[in-house]
């Protein structure tokens, strides 16, 4: 059966979701269809109220059903039923996502949406596994360690993977046994939205999962601030990331994980086997248009093989297949606003105005919709804002090097620290400088990430504070108690 669908047809559940039922309110900001620019819905805006409203539900469910102090098992029960109601729906949530936003329909339900069902099952493992601790004491006291969920936690999400980082704020927060009020993207809110619905439908209590609509500076500053958010985890730019943190400092103090921007090196040496590393590095910045957070967008090639690596890069990028990310066979995405099309085109517009050269590529491409062309630009300085700000599109720049320092010193960010790729078949090499690199992941002869949710994800430096997957994550959803008794 083709997964193609009718763009024009599709009904969305335009509204807030909350205490378990869609509060249906009129949209407010405009939204356009990143494929073809058609205007097709409106994002209604939170007010502070309504976040109020949202919180106090969490509150009063997570007492009501005593989600937090139920037998850890049945948490667990009702996350895999989530999961499998997740994976029964997968059709219905990849629509509304493929429409709103740049992702494929293609790769949506046996991807993004299948993977986070995986995700939630993998989170809800833990939460009859983790627990406290008794700590050794002298024999006249007994010491432990209580391990307690936060309450309600306040979630934020970007619009370039709406499905999966809902699901990498969801899973550890609900599992832990928390409650979560969650405001995605007002660039691709109704999958998540449908999220939430499906959940309720699992059998989770009404009001433990409640999504909330609107901007960041209206709605999202609301719900980082809101007194009644025990913890705030937040996946989106290091600039909203920031705000996030002074709003918190200004309302009070709460811990907060931020999965923040990047700039990810790809260090290429010349033992390493090109052609993959070429496959790999392309296939990164052609996924999702470069709209990645890991996206491989710094090319760092030794210099000997640095012409055979351009021209292996450059037949890559040329073969795309673009289209509207409703139709089945379409490959390449488009970009998912006209305003960051724009911006996209002017940093690289900038970069060849500075004395970059642009080798594919550098230009809109001359379709309905925002797509932009996969670009290469070189001979640019170390200085200039197409190497060192995050592009998020698909845009490779491309720096020699002559030795492993000079790859090092090129690589390292002065804010970022993401993620970064290694290629090359020197063992000890990949050893050495694994421990050097500054980022949270370092890929080696591969760039992407593989369904071990194990492996924690997150960033150094102004990428980001705290871990999202992982152990890691779930802990960071549940606080600490220390208890000593006199015997
Ligand atoms: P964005 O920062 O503009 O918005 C992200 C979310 O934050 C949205 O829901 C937005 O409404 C909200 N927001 C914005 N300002 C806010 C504020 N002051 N207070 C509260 N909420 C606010 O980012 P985006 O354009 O949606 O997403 C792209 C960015 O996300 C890129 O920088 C990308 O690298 C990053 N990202 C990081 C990861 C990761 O795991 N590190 C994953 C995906 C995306």
């Amino acid at each position: 059966m083709s997964l193609s669908f009718d763009p024009d047809t599709l009904p969305l559940p335009i509204g807030h979701f909350i205490g378990g039922e869609l509060i249906e309110v009129p949209g407010e900001i405009d939204m356009k269809r990143p494929s073809d620019g058609k205007p097709y819905a409106g994002c209604p805006i939170a007010s502070p109220a309504t976040v109020d409203r949202a919180v106090e539900t969490a509150k009063a469910a997570l007492k009501t059903s005593n989600w937090g102090g139920l037998r850890p098992r049945e948490r667990v029960r009702v996350m895999h039923a989530w999961a499998d109601l997740i994976e029964a729906e997968a059709e219905t949530l990849a629509r509304m996502e493929a429409l709103s936003s740049t992702r494929l329909i293609s790769q949506l339900a046996a991807g993004d949406i299948a993977v986070t069902a995986e995700q939630i099952r993998f989170f809800a493992e833990f939460a009859d596994k983790e627990g406290g601790d008794v700590v050794p004491t002298d024999d006249k006291t007994f010491g432990m360690i209580l391990s307690e969920p936060y309450g309600v936690v306040g979630a934020i999400t970007p619009w370039n993977f709406p499905v999966s980082m809902a699901g990498w704020k969801l899973g550890p927060a609900l599992a832990a046994g928390n409650a979560v009020v969650l405001k995605p993207s007002e660039m691709t809110p109704f999958s998540t939205v449908y999220l939430a619905e499906l959940a309720v439908r699992a059998g989770l209590p009404a009001g433990l999962f409640n999504v909330v609509l609107g901007d960041g500076l209206s709605t999202g500053t609301a719900l980082t601030g809101h007194l009644d958010i025990a913890k705030v985890s937040f996946t989106g730019s290091t600039r909203a990331g920031s705000a996030i943190m002074e709003n918190i400092a200004r309302t009070g103090i709460k811990p907060v994980t931020l999965e923040l921007g990047g700039k990810s090196p790809q260090i290429v040496f010349q033992d390493a086997d090109l052609s993959k590393a070429a496959d790999a590095i392309v296939g990164s910045v052609l996924f999702n248009a470069g709209q990645a957070c890991v996206a491989a967008t710094r090319v760092i090639v030794e210099a000997s093989v640095a012409g055979q690596f351009t021209e292996a890069l450059i037949a890559r990028m040329a073969d795309i297949g673009p289209g509207p990310t409703w139709d089945e066979a379409t490959r390449y995405s488009p970009i998912i606003s006209e305003r960051q099309r724009d911006r996209i085109d002017a940093i690289v517009a900038a970069a060849i105005k500075e004395g970059g050269r642009c080798i594919a590529g550098g230009k809109p491409m001359d379709r309905s919709g925002y797509f932009y062309e996969p670009t290469l630009l070189t001979d640019l300085d170390p200085s200039s804002p197409a190497i060192l700000e995050e592009i998020f599109g698909p845009v490779l720049t491309l720096q020699t090097f002559e030795d492993e320092e000079e790859a090092m010193a090129l690589a390292d960010h002065p804010t970022y620290g993401l993620a970064a790729g290694l290629f090359t078949s020197d063992l000890s090499r990949t050893i050495r400088l694994s421990r050097q690199i500054q980022a949270g992941t370092v890929w080696i002869n591969r760039y992407s990430r593989s369904r071990d949710h194990i492996l924690p994800t997150g960033g150094y430096k102004r990428s980001g504070i705290g871990k999202d997957l992982g152990r890691e994550a779930y802990l960071a959803n549940r606080k600490t108690k220390s208890v000593l008794i006199s015997l």
